[in-house]
């Protein structure tokens, strides 16, 4: 099917259990984007989480939830793209596929090429947009758990598509004793990942949004749903920086992480420019206390967050519900 029906443009990455190609669907002519990962007829557990993703992104129906089209399996003969199995040629492995909406950029890139400090129209009409999304994967009583720019992507009207719900999970039935488990195993290869002083490792741009009672494997969390909310504090602050090279932006998220500070003149400036709300929001939102913390729905409701132009147009001219 996938062979007959679509064919490979590019390559768009590697994750950590399989590879997403942009591909053109033969008879639509439209682009997509498929994650290809290979299941392990050893492992049924992993093989399970594997098949989360897709029953979770299945599920959302938002704009700005990158949109989902169908997921199926197919046994290929050893040859299947995926390089770490080179040596198990000839055996038949079965491969998940997953058809997603194909999105042109990250917010990762915006941030970095588009200066978006500069226009506080755009940037609160995409932090808006993102915190709906949110409020909606929320709705669902799903947590997200892997918020950060890299995993949040725009369209080509440039509008935002949360991604990669790989480890999104249903917060209800979150266990405790996991996250811990990941806590650590994040802590352990950010400390040799910052070695180098980039975040190339996977790990180390994760763990720069990870709430800190995340990090503590001991504490006890009653909301999931609250981490979501801190990585969100942490994108708000990277979406109003312009950090020359990526040791400051790391260096910047860490202090602000570890002792709620901003970079030198950061609040003044944002004072200056009439923004108090900028730093009133991050600091609410990252707060250590994850109870304090805001719903993403109350941050849609705060005042703290301005309604940009066009929402604020829409409300004048649609009748009050
Ligand atoms: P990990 O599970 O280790 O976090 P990952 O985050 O790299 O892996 P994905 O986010 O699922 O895995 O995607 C891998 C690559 O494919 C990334 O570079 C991502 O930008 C790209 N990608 C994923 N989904 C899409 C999409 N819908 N449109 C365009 N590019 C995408
Ligand atoms: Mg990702
Ligand atoms: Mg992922």
């Amino acid at each position: 099917m996938y062979r007959q029906e679509f064919e490979e443009v590019k390559q768009l990455g590697k994750g950590g259990f399989g590879e997403v190609w942009m591909c053109r669907n033969r008879l639509d002519g439209q682009c997509y984007a498929i994650k290809k990962i290979q299941l392990d007829s050893s492992n049924e557990t992993l093989n399970r989480k594997m098949l989360r993703e897709v029953k979770t992104l299945s599920g959302l129906h938002h704009q700005s939830i990158v949109r989902y089209y169908q997921a199926w399996i197919e046994s290929r003969q050893g040859e299947c793209g995926i390089e770490e199995d080179r040596d198990k040629q000839l055996l038949e492995v079965q491969v998940l596929y997953i058809q997603m909406e194909y999105c042109e950029k990250t917010l990762s890139e915006v941030i970095a090429y588009e200066r978006l400090y500069e226009a506080p129209e755009r940037l609160w009409n995409l932090f808006r947009q993102i915190v709906s999304g949110v409020a909606y994967i929320h709705s669902k009583g799903i947590v997200h758990r892997d918020l950060k720019p890299k995993n949040i992507f725009l369209d080509f009207s440039g509008d935002i598509k949360i991604g990669d719900l790989g480890l999104a999970r249903f917060s209800q039935i979150k266990g405790e004793h996991e996250d811990g488990e990941e806590a650590h195993e994040n802590l352990v290869s950010a400390a040799s990942g910052s070695l180098e002083g980039d975040d190339t490792s996977a790990n180390v741009g994760t763990m720069l949004y990870l709430a800190p009672e995340v990090m503590d494997s001991v504490s006890s969390v009653s909301d999931q749903s609250k981490r979501d909310v801190y990585a969100l504090g942490i994108i708000l602050f990277e979406m109003w920086s312009a950090f020359a090279t990526t040791m400051e932006r790391i260096t910047s998220i860490d202090r602000l992480r570890r002792l709620e500070s901003f970079p030198q003149g950061f609040e003044a400036q944002q004072v200056k420019a009439n923004r108090r709300n900028v730093c009133q929001l991050i600091r609410w939102l990252i707060n250590a206390e994850p109870t304090t913390r805001p719903t993403a729905l109350q941050v849609l409701d705060s005042e703290l967050l301005p309604r940009t132009m066009l929402e604020s147009e829409l409300h004048q001219v649609l009748p009050a519900a």
